[in-house]
């Protein structure tokens, strides 16, 4: 029985403690843009309170300034 490394780089024992999520963050250029992450529950909760997270298409969409009319 193994460990499964999230990208948080924190270690859970079972594939259902992984959340993916989309995280609204910077690149190295200082752009807007979207990260796809495997995280722990801690990491979820974390990223959640500072508002993060992006829950869906439109969400994505709005961080990078992507307007559909
Ligand atoms: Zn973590």
């Amino acid at each position: 029985m193994g460990f499964i490394r999230a990208t948080c780089g924190h270690e859970v024992e079972n594939i259902d403690d992984l959340k993916t999520v989309a995280l609204a963050e910077y690149s190295r250029l200082n752009q807007r843009c979207v990260s796809r992450a495997s995280v722990c529950e801690s990491c979820y909760q974390t990223a959640e309170l500072e508002g993060r997270i992006l829950y869906d298409q439109d969400q994505e969409n709005k961080w990078l300034g992507i307007d559909y009319d």
